[in-house]
């Protein structure tokens, strides 16, 4: 799981910013080990163990220079974009001081589709779904399929959770959207017999090496940090939604969480 590939990302940004040079030797690095890098439906398409599913949240425009490395590296990806914000400032990203942030708009999005990577949902608004109002949690998970498929003119078969936040209703409704699969973060990998519905994910950031990916595809990342804030989130919820903080920023949630 990344979220961008570039330079010159803010100091609290930083560390979820991986340098152009080091994607590729990181996608190099399990190339060379024998491994097959695919996005997410086809890795669940065909699970094998040396298959391993890349995926990017949020649509950063340099994820445009992400693709052109994927593809000369014989690889797929997807691309899961909240679609209210294509073309648009990542507002949510202030708490990271990356508000700034462009993401890309449908013609870009279509050339990305074109290149052969996967575009998926990642909602329309970018918002913790597990705390709206149930219709306007599946009416924001509707939208997103809607203009992707109607805009792209593909299958939008995958989705991932903002935030990664997802209950029981948050899933059901995905999955009665239409898609086939959603990502949370789970920081672990992902089992054969998993829940197509609740697939885990690991952090690759910037100063990850490219010598410890193939560790890191087969060990996962569980440490005992990881676990217990696992068993906490139920209460952290409850915390949240007691105390109406509706706009959390991805520095607490996404990556940390
Ligand atoms: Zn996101």
């Amino acid at each position: 799981m990344y979220h961008s590939v570039g330079q010159g990302a803010s100091s609290a940004f930083r560390r979820w910013q991986v340098d152009p040079g080091l994607f590729a030797e990181q996608l190099g690095a399990l190339v060379d080990a024998g491994y097959r890098l695919v996005g997410l439906s086809a890795a669940l398409d065909e699970p094998d163990e040396r298959t391993v599913a890349v995926t990017f949240d949020d649509g950063f425009v340099d994820f445009l220079g992400a693709t052109e490395l994927l593809v000369a590296a014989g690889c797929g990806a997807t691309l899961y974009v909240p679609t209210a914000h294509v073309a648009r400032r990542a507002r949510w990203m202030a708490g990271y001081r990356e508000a700034e942030l462009r993401i890309m708009d449908w013609s870009e999005l279509s050339e990305v589709a074109a290149a052969g990577i996967e575009v998926g949902s990642h909602g329309h608004a970018h918002a913790e779904l597990d705390l709206m109002p149930a219709h306007l949690m599946r009416a924001d998970i509707l939208l997103s399929r809607r203009m992707l498929a109607d805009r792209l003119g593909r299958p939008v078969r995958s989705f991932c959770y903002p935030f990664g936040y997802h209950t029981r209703t948050v899933r059901s409704a995905v999955a009665s959207a239409g898609f086939a699969s959603a990502c949370e973060v789970g920081y672990g990998l992902h089992p054969r017999a998993g829940d197509a519905f609740a697939v885990r994910r690991l952090i690759v950031t910037g100063d990850t090496r490219p010598a410890d990916m193939r560790r890191l595809v087969t060990e996962g990342q569980d440490s005992p940090v990881m676990q217990l804030r696992r068993r906490t989130r139920t209460p952290w919820r409850i915390y949240r939604a007691a105390h109406h903080i509706a706009t959390r920023s991805h520095a607490e949630a996404e990556p940390g969480d």
